[in-house]
């Protein structure tokens, strides 16, 4: 296998994370072929993404990366360096409340933001109420079923916050992905769509190629599995799996939208982290509210034993559970009488956090795991795997030799191996959506 850039790379996706990736390798020389089964870009989990970008993970290198991003959202058509005729995503910056709450402590969290030196703000009940008055302050804690009848018991106190100014949402998560398509094409990649990969195929000195559903094969010195909810899967069909410390898998989330208090007036309240209740929300334009779950304990997994096989329709039981659980949390807002919102696929890895690393097969990485929380990071996800891809094109071992990367806004260092396939699960992760 000769691989030098220049080399033919297959990205296997074509969602958020796939696009960045594409993007990257071919600003840095490679000649990229982008393979999607579905007819565009960002048309897979990318597409029910809530897009919420926060800063508070576990560990340091998740809120590294996650704010490294925001100023890549904050700068996105300079960043793209493209005119994309579909439009822009824009990064809405609302600002984000993470509730205090005895399930999540935030010593860890304030440590990464004093160290990366991102702003905050600690607010008591008091001030959360007189700054957010659609907000109630009461505690809860710990979340419940409704048909818990503690469900309906009275506060038990009342909690403060942290406030974090620069966080938000990205409006279009579809768009962006096309944005990342967009400049990837014009940077040279090729898209094959309605391309379902069926085959990876090896020769004497690694990865050798791949072939299609409708029989083509397509030669390949690199590959990058950036599959998303079906990840698994490609690495089963490329025989990768058996130094996998770190496993990952599908589970289907659903996200209601309901309607937002009338005081608001079309304004869009602040992204809330609620782990009193195990919800996260946050306000959409036209006066929406998206709520979604923090997987609080008392609530059952919905693993997926195939990432295709899923109802897309969100369902009575947890639209229930998580419109009422918002609506102690914000009293006036308005309750469609039907469940209303969708159902995506997770892509969970043991430890949530996502894995970014090559395999025990020569020219095969991956970048998967990304677990509910990397939409956020997709603008660097392509630099991370480019620095993982010269590495290897250098004769480095990054499972021997850790790959550093340094984000080019903040200038905090990553050690790469932070993400590897061959970790002990992260004993600091939340083991949630938060990373
Ligand atoms: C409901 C929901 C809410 C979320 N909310 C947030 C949030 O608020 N903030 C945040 O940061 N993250 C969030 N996420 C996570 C984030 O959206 C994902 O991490 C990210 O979109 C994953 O992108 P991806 O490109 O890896 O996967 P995908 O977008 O799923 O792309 C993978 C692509 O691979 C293709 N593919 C699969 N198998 C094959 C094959 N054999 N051949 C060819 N193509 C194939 C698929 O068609 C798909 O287009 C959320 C996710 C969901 C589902």
């Amino acid at each position: 296998m000769t691989v030098v850039p220049g080399s033919r790379v297959a990205v296997i996706g074509a969602g958020v994370i796939g696009c960045s990736i594409g993007l990257s390798l071919a600003r840095a020389g490679h000649d990229v072929t982008l393979i999607d089964r579905a007819p565009g870009p960002g048309l897979g989990s990318t597409s029910a993404s809530s897009a919420i970008v926060r800063f508070h993970y576990s560990t340091y290198e998740g809120a590294a990366l996650a704010w490294e991003a925001k100023h890549e959202w904050e700068r996105w058509p300079e960043f793209l360096g493209v005119t994309d005729e579909s439009g822009y995503a824009h990064y809405l910056q609302t600002g984000v409340l993470v509730l205090d709450t005895p399930g999540y402590d935030l010593t860890a969290v304030i440590g990464h933001y004093d160290r990366l030196g991102i702003p905050y703000e600690r607010l008591s009940a008091a001030a959360l109420r007189a700054r957010f008055p659609y907000l109630s302050a009461d505690a809860y804690y710990p979340p419940r079923q409704v048909a818990d009848p503690e469900f309906w018991d009275a506060p038990t106190s009342e909690l403060g916050a942290m406030w974090t100014p620069e966080g938000g949402f990205v409006d279009d998560p579809s768009l962006a992905a096309h944005n990342l398509w967009t400049a990837a094409t014009a940077a040279g990649v090729r898209s094959e769509f309605r391309a379902e990969v069926v085959e990876i195929h090896r020769d004497a000195s690694g990865v050798g190629g791949i072939r299609l559903a409708d029989g083509r094969a397509l030669g390949a010195d690199l590959i990058v599995n950036a599959a998303g909810p079906h990840s698994s899967h490609l690495n089963r069909l490329a025989g990768v799996l058996e130094d996998f410390t770190v496993s990952t898998r599908p589970m289907r989330q659903e996200v209601h939208n309901l309607g937002a208090p009338a005081t608001l007036a079309g304004g869009l309240g602040p992204t809330v982290g609620d782990g009193d209740l195990g919800t996260y929300f946050r306000f959409a334009p036209g006066g929406q509210i998206l709520v979604g779950s923090q997987e609080p304990d008392c609530d059952p997994l919905e693993w997926l034993d195939d990432a295709d096989s899923f109802d897309v329709a969100p369902t009575g039981p947890v639209f229930e559970r998580q419109s009422l659980r918002l609506a102690r949390r914000v009293p006036d807002a308005h309750v469609p009488n039907r469940p209303t919102g969708i159902a995506g696929v997770y892509d969970v890895s043991s430890d949530w956090i996502p894995i970014y690393d090559r395999t025990s097969l020569p020219g095969y990485y991956v970048a998967i795991g990304t677990s509910g929380n990397q939409f956020k990071t997709a603008p660097c996800i392509g630099a991370v795997m480019s620095a993982l891809v010269g590495d290897g094109l250098a004769g480095g071992d990054h499972d021997s030799s850790p790959v550093h990367w340094t984000a080019p806004h903040t200038g905090a260092i990553l050690d790469l191996s932070h993400f590897s396939r061959r970790r002990a699960p992260n004993p600091s992760s939340s083991n949630s959506v938060l990373g």
